[in-house]
């Protein structure tokens, strides 16, 4: 870099490293929790239709009502409560650290889980501290949790329920715990949500300091990004005097109504996920893998030589996730997303011949 560009740039942006995208096409892509599942002709056609109605000369509806009343019914979002959309679930976590970020607040979030709380705390130059989660089962280490929310309040805490990239949901006891303790805003992700039966979108209205956050990213909409806050009006009228206006764009906001419309659709996908999720668990464990447990679209395993089987499935134009490296508890441990039947098939033969 210039000796211009470098004093200019600042020190903390410096030190990063670039969000990480696979660096060409794989046959097999099963790295990014991607829903493998295209959608059928009559979906098509009648969404090409009524994508014809947007006026793409006119700026889109800022505040969305059209989508925001869908995701409502769609979601079953309580009345009392106020959404907030943006530009893929990414934009949420960016506008909530814009809105909050100050000297005397803290980011508190477990780790490993989504990269991007720390990554955006980052770049904002907001304090973060990452708790390590408790090893076997990657729970909540609740001792230090309070202590960290102790010392440091008022702190913004993120959890990924279930968490990425581990897969489990934390125990609703300790999640109980933390929303009576805490002094600052809690914000529970649940952008796995279409691959569990939990969720804590009907509790909202018992805890003034809980917002929810959605993405229609891994129901199978990634290309379209849009994720919500749902919460009271009161975090979220303030939040949405940093959202960028019009950021969520026509197109998006037309597909997303439609699609949210054949919901059905979308949750009979993950319904089928969720069956084979199970079988590849099953047959990873046979294989004598240490797989955990997992409530979303993906499986994180671990092999004495993880690293270089990653290789070598992604010579074999196989591609998922090495988390190796990326967290000291994640050592040789790598994370799949469940794809179709197929893709699941061709990955465990591969990694067969490969340990065999
Ligand atoms: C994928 C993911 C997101 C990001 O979702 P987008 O809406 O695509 O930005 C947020 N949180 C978690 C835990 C994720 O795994």
């Amino acid at each position: 870099m210039s000796s211009i560009s470098s004093s200019l740039i600042k020190p903390e942006i410096q030190q990063l490293s670039p969000y990480q995208v696979p660096d060409k096409v794989y046959p097999i892509k099963l790295d990014a929790m991607e829903n493998p599942y295209s959608l059928d002709v009559s979906f098509l056609e009648q969404w090409s239709q009524v994508l014809k109605t947007a006026s793409l000369n006119r700026y889109p509806d800022p505040s969305a009502q059209t989508l925001k009343q869908q995701i409502r019914t769609t979601f079953a979002i309580p009345n009392s409560q106020e959404l907030l959309l943006g530009n893929g679930s990414d934009e949420l976590i960016q506008m909530l650290i814009v809105a909050l970020n100050q000297p005397k607040i803290t980011l508190v979030a477990v780790e490993p889980s989504f990269v991007m709380y720390r990554l955006i705390a980052q770049w904002m130059g907001m304090s973060y501290q990452g708790i390590p989660l408790q090893m076997p089962t990657f729970s909540l280490d609740m001792p230090a949790l309070i202590k960290t929310l102790e010392t440091h309040q008022p702190t913004l805490l993120f959890l990924a329920y279930p968490n990425n990239p581990t897969g489990n949901l934390f125990s609703d006891q300790d999640i109980a715990t933390l929303l009576e303790i805490n002094s600052g805003l809690i914000v529970i992700d649940e952008a796995y949500g279409p691959f569990t039966d939990h969720s804590y979108l009907s509790q909202l209205p018992n805890h003034s300091n809980l917002l929810i956050m959605r993405t229609l990213s891994k129901l199978g909409l990634a290309g379209l990004r849009l994720g919500f806050l749902a919460g009271s009006a009161l975090w979220l009228e303030q939040i949405n005097k940093v959202r960028l206006p019009y950021n969520i764009n026509i197109l998006t906001q037309i597909t997303a109504n439609f699609a949210l419309q054949h919901y059905t659709t979308f949750q009979d996908q993950a319904q089928k996920i969720r069956q084979h999720r199970a079988a590849l668990c099953q047959q990873l464990t046979q294989m004598d893998i240490k797989v955990w447990p997992s409530q979303a679209n993906f499986l994180m395993f671990s092999l004495p030589n993880a690293v270089s089987i990653y290789q070598e499935l992604k010579k074999q134009g196989i591609l998922i996730k090495c988390l190796h490296g990326s967290h000291p508890l994640l050592e040789n441990c790598l994370r799949v997303t469940i794809g179709t039947p197929e893709e699941n098939g061709v990955f465990v033969r591969t990694l067969q011949t490969l340990l065999s």
